[in-house]
Parts: structure tokens; C-alpha cells; sequence
């Protein structure tokens, strides 16, 4: 037993056979990039068949299996059942489309290994120039810093948790919430993203410390009921620490009143946040930037750089004013994590300005998009999607028989099919069956939501392969299956799904 353990050949991951390895990673590519190029002509979503969903059932892999069997797999049985969120008409949720550049990317990043948590390496310097060319394209000021993270969930801890820190009044590096004098208290609208409620848990805050102020005809933040709630709970002994601001809201896109609540938290000395998942970087849009005026006000921001940028996932990034306040948040000692004036720790630990520890080199995707596309490809792509979104609305608005049910602030459109004489669980039974009917025949995939207690289709466009065509296709359907649904006799009309 001691024999064979110590005498046993040199083990290794690398492949024995390197010329086949080689083969088969160029072909890996050429069908990424064939089914890139296919993807308009296949469907959006299908489905896995019921036996299909076996091969996902076996036992533990103990031993070896070739490399081509499993791409085989993969090919077979993963691919042709993704998301579907890079297909021309997916503008389901709220999700990016990726792009090639990026892919490519992600690979190379693979390929370097290099683990992001610091170190003096070339990749240290393009997370480190990322961030700042983030921080620039945001007009933020230059002693303003920003991490990658995994998303916006993640860039939006990051932000609460140094508004908690630094509007805490005690050291919460050593001290706890409960030695806190007065509980503090965060605001944000009713059309606030759930991963705030998420991050509330997570700081030990809890849910009742977020107060969720009245949004207005709009979906904005209502400032007024926010003045006045302020004031009610300075006046009830609790202390007013943190704005949550959106700019672009998931339920509609509406953008907060940025300039007002920053005025408001300047004069009452409030932390501002901006969650700017969904509406930051129209920043670098050239026709519609001004929807976002005042968020290069924010004490920190919340970016998904996996939806706008369409990254492939995972990446969002937090920026924080202040650079100081950042590291003073995460950074803690560690005897074994100590930088050094000369070697390979001869650099500033990164993992100081965030949660993780290790961290993966997300930085190339952004690094070599923004460099191969240009910002400026961005914000064209940002303007073209505010346009399609207001295309649409006035094609719904022009269709007696659709109704549209937010005003369009930005990309995101909020519409059913209502013909007149049906009650809300009716409409949104039909609506309903509409959008899984579109979502099973891989035509389109949109969503829903609930605003006000009425249900409603939601396309979020974020998508830069979409045509205006496509937008024209998807009304035509819902129409199609709209009117086809409430014919007398449609179940024998209804084409199976699928086909
Ligand atoms: C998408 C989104 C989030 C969450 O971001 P993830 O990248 O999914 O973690 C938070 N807030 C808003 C407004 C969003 O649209």
C-alpha cells in the first residue's frame, strides 16, 4: 500500500496527447462561432424533452471518458436548451446578450489563471484599469475607486455595506449593530430590486430597516414621502443612514429623480445610493444620457456590466466616491496576506476593496470589449435600444387591442392584450397563456409582472442583436395568439406547441 503511494508516476491534468487536444479545441471554436452566426434562424428556447433529461441523471464519474464523448454531450444536450438570452428576440427579465469578444475572453482569462485577489501581475493592472475607465465613463471623481464583482446583486452589497459602515457612527470592524445607539434606517421605492431586501438580511439590518417609500403616476420615488419619512424617523429616535436610488427600475425602467435625491441627501446629510443596473450606462449614451443626470452624484454605484455591456456572465462592478471610505470597509489583516516593496505581492491587494478573497480575472472581457468595440459602440448600442423600446410603444399604443400599461422610461416595455369585456384574472390568465405560447414555440421570450395589482406582458430590451423587425414579428404574434385564444374554437384551431 506505502509502496504504491509513494511510487506512483507523476500525475498531471495536462493532456497526454497534445496535437488531439489542439484539434479539438479549434473545433470547440468553430462550432462557438457557427452557432453564433446560426442563432436568428434556430429558436429562442425549447424545452428538454422528458427522456433527454436522463442523461443529466448518471453516477459520479470515478473514471476517465474521452474529452470528445463529452463535448459530444455538451453539444447534444446543454446547448440547444440555453437560456436563450443571446437570441435576437429574448427580452425576458432583464439580461445581456454576450458577445463573441468576450467569450474569447473568458477563455484567455482561463488560460492566464491568475487569481485577481492582487499580486504584481499584468492582470492586476487591467482589473485596475477597468475599474478606472468604469469610474471615468460614470463621471466620477478621480479619488473614487471600484471592484468587480459577480453582478449587480453583489455591486450593490458592496455599496449598502459601506453606507452601513460609514453612517454607523461606531467601528463596526470590531463593534456589532447592537451596540449601535440607534437603529439605522435605509430608503428606497416600492419598485426597489429584492437583492436590497437580500443585502438588508445579509448586514444584519434587517427588512424592517429598509423603508419602502410610495412611488409616484411614474414609478419614481416619490421625494416628498421621502422628506417626510426622514423627518417622522429622526423624529422617532432612528437614524437616517442611506438612499437606495434606482435608475431603471426592473418592474418599468423608471429612472428616480436623480438630482432631487441627491440634493436631498446632501442636505441631510445622507449616504446616496444609485442601483444602476439596469440604467447606468445610458451615461455613455449620446442621445439619451440626460435620463440619468446626477448619478455621477452618487456615493456609490451599482453597475451590471453582464446586461448592459453584455458581458458574458459573471460581471458587475461597484464604484465608490470616496476610495478611503471603500478599503476602510473590507480591507482586514492577515499575516499570510501581507504586501511586500519587491516580488510577487509587490502590489495593492484587491481583495481590500471587496468580499471575496480569490477572485477570477472578469477584468479581461471588459478590458478587451471596451478596447476591440470602443465605449462609444456602447452607447450607440444603449441609444439604439431606448429608440426600439419607444418604437414599440407607439406601435402598441396605435393597436386598439393592446394596452399599454406603464409609460416607457427607458427599455423596458410594459404591455397585455386586452380586447375590452374581461375581468383582471381573465386578462391575465390570457396574457399568461400568450407568453408561454410565444416562449414554447421559440418564437420570442418576454416576461410578466404584477404593477398595481394589475397583471402585465414586460419586454425589457437589452439586447444588441435585435431588429426593429423583430419587435414588428413578436406584436404579430401576440396578436395572433391573442385572437386565436379567444376564438370560440380555438382549441382545435391551436397549433401544437413546439412546431
Ligand atoms: C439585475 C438587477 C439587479 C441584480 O443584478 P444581478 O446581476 O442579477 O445580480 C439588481 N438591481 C436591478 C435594478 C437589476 O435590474
Amino acid at each position: 500500500m506505502t509502496d504504491q503511494f509513494t511510487q506512483s508516476p507523476d500525475r498531471t491534468l495536462d493532456p497526454q496527447d497534445w496535437d488531439g487536444m489542439r484539434q479539438l479545441a479549434h473545433r470547440m471554436v468553430d462550432d462557438g462561432i457557427a452557432r453564433l452566426q446560426g442563432l436568428r434562424d434556430g429558436p429562442v428556447w425549447q424545452p428538454m424533452p422528458q427522456d433527454m433529461r436522463v442523461a443529466f441523471a448518471g453516477p459520479v464519474p470515478l473514471g476517465p471518458e474521452p474529452l470528445e464523448d463529452v463535448y459530444a454531450d455538451v453539444m447534444a444536450h446543454v446547448l440547444p436548451h440555453a437560456m436563450g438570452n443571446i437570441h435576437p428576440r429574448f427580452w425576458a427579465w432583464y439580461m445581456g446578450s454576450g458577445n463573441l469578444t468576450g467569450a474569447m475572453a473568458d477563455f484567455l482569462a482561463a488560460i492566464d489563471g491568475s487569481n485577481l485577489g492582487g499580486g504584481d501581475t499584468g492582470a492586476n493592472l487591467v482589473d485596475r484599469q477597468v475599474t478606472d475607465w468604469l469610474r471615468q465613463i460614470m463621471g466620477f471623481p478621480a479619488e473614487a475607486s471600484g471592484t468587480l464583482v459577480s453582478g449587480g446583486s453583489m455591486a450593490n452589497i458592496i455599496g449598502l455595506m459601506a453606507a452601513r459602515n460609514a453612517m454607523a457612527g461606531i467601528d463596526l470592524h470590531h463593534a456589532g449593530l447592537a451596540d449601535m445607539p440607534r437603529p439605522l434606517r435605509f430608503y428606497a421605492s416600492d419598485q426597489v430590486h429584492n437583492c436590497h431586501m437580500k443585502a438588508m438580511n445579509l448586514l444584519g439590518l434587517g427588512g424592517k430597516a429598509l423603508c419602502r417609500i410610495p412611488s409616484d403616476a411614474d414609478f419614481r420615488m416619490d421625494v416628498s414621502a421621502l422628506q417626510t419619512a426622514i423627518a417622522a424617523d429622526r423624529a422617532y429616535g432612528l437614524t437616517p443612514a442611506c438612499v437606495i436610488a434606482t435608475a431603471g427600475t426592473t418592474n418599468t425602467g423608471a429612472i428616480d429623480n436623480l438630482t432631487a435625491l441627491a440634493d436631498l441627501c446632501r442636505a441631510e446629510g445622507l449616504w446616496l445610493h444609485v442601483d444602476g443596473c439596469i440604467g447606468a450606462l445610458l451615461q455613455i449614451a449620446p442621445y439619451t444620457h440626460d435620463l440619468v443626470d446626477g448619478i455621477e452624484r452618487a456615493d456609490s454605484l451599482a453597475l451590471d456590466l453582464h446586461k448592459g455591456l453584455h458581458a458574458p456572465f459573471d460581471v458587475g462592478c461597484a464604484l465608490l466616491r470616496d476610495r478611503r471610505t471603500h478599503r476602510q470597509t473590507f480591507a482586514e489583516t492577515a499575516e499570510y496576506l501581507q504586501t511586500t516593496t519587491r516580488g510577487l505581492a509587490a502590489a495593492e491587494f484587491l481583495h481590500d476593496y471587496t468580499l471575496e478573497t480569490s477572485r477570477g480575472f472578469r477584468a479581461l472581457k471588459i478590458w478587451m470589449m471596451l478596447r476591440h468595440h470602443g465605449v462609444e459602440a456602447f452607447g450607440r448600442i444603449m441609444d439604439q435600444t431606448v429608440a426600439q423600446a419607444r418604437y414599440l410603444t407607439s406601435r402598441i399604443m396605435a393597436e386598439p387591442d393592446l394596452t399599454l400599461m406603464a409609460p416607457t422610461a427607458t427599455t423596458v416595455i410594459c404591455f397585455r392584450h386586452d380586447p375590452g369585456d374581461m375581468a383582471e384574472p381573465a386578462l391575465k390568465a390570457h396574457n399568461t397563456e400568450i407568453m408561454l405560447r410565444l416562449q414554447e414555440g421559440g418564437v420570442a421570450v418576454i416576461s410578466d409582472t404584477t404593477l398595481r395589482g394589475k397583471h402585465t406582458l414586460r419586454l425589457a430590451i437589452c439586447n444588441h442583436r435585435t431588429r426593429t423587425e423583430d419587435l414588428d414579428l413578436l406584436l404579430h404574434e401576440v396578436l395572433r395568439i391573442g385572437h386565436m385564444l379567444l376564438a370560440p374554437d380555438h382549441e382545435t384551431r391551436c397549433e401544437p406547441h413546439g412546431s
